[in-house]
């Protein structure tokens, strides 16, 4: 026989969990099309569901692709990561990984052997390599906006784009190094001012060269543009070492840096 006092446990909490199972809520009703009615005769299914976990694996899995450049050219960034590349952005993902970044630069900056000629160059994109345009971009979706040149140059010329610290460390331990520091942006010429400006009050104060698109560059894709820079510059005698930029147009193409350094952007592609 079982004991009494056994038998009572043991029928309590069995008729605990049948009404747990049994029990319904209002998300339920309204997302499980067989409807309230089938959750309260038959216990719901033991299937977890997780959708903004599978969504997060989706967009991590986009970011990745992103980062490898093994995406086609996109023009915005999937609605359904709007969520995912804000918080990746402003939360610790975009700062590690621009550390990681910066930490593996600078190691290969220590270890390559320098000239005695003054020749030996590291060049800097400007735009989510030296310079964060992500106040614009919190303000414009986070890349879920089609890229407006108007606003964005309205952002700007305003001139207040804060320095992305882990590249302003890389840049300050390259000049300490001895390499000559050269600045190419997709930026156009008539910004040279208020980009110099900005430079400067973010900390970065001192290059070789700050390389704009003049009128004959207007409406080349940058990875011809930079290219043809990058040309100009090994016929000036310059040996290119390293090369930072946030799109793979600022690192592709031809006379490419001995190493290139690929910082994160998530938000928009420029090909
Ligand atoms: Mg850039």
């Amino acid at each position: 026989m079982v004991p009494s006092a056994f038998l009572f446990h043991f029928l309590f909490f069995f008729s605990l969990l049948i009404s747990f199972s049994f029990s319904d809520s209002d998300s339920d009703s309204d997302s499980n099309s067989v409807g309230p009615t089938f959750h309260r005769v038959f216990p719901r299914p033991l299937i977890v569901e997780y959708p903004e976990f599978e969504a997060g694996l989706r967009c991590g899995a986009w970011r990745v692709a992103g980062e490898a450049n093994n995406l086609g050219a996109w023009r915005t960034i999937p609605e359904e990561c709007t969520e995912y590349v804000k918080e990746y952005m402003t939360g610790k993902g975009y700062a590690v990984d621009l550390e990681m970044v910066s930490k593996e630069a600078e190691e290969f900056a220590r270890s390559v052997p320098l000239g005695s000629d003054g020749k030996d160059a590291w060049i800097f994109d400007i735009d989510e390599t030296l310079l964060s345009n992500l106040p614009y971009y919190a303000a414009h979706g986070y890349g879920l906006e089609v890229f407006d040149h108007e606003k964005f140059n309205n952002w700007v010329e305003k001139g207040v784009a804060p320095a992305i610290e882990p590249s302003l460390k890389l840049y300050e331990d390259v000049l300490n190094l001895g390499f000559k520091v050269i600045l190419l942006t997709g930026r156009s010429e008539r910004h040279r001012s208020v980009t110099v400006d900005n430079l400067i009050n973010a900390g970065f104060k001192e290059w070789d060269q700050l390389i704009l698109r003049n009128s004959d560059d207007q409406g080349k894709r940058a990875v011809l543009y930079k290219s043809e820079k990058r040309s100009e510059m090994e016929k000036d005698g310059y040996r290119i070492l390293g090369n930072s930029g946030d799109q793979w147009s600022d690192l592709l193409g031809s006379s490419v840096s001995v190493r290139s350094f690929k910082l994160p952007n998530p938000m928009y592609y420029i090909p």
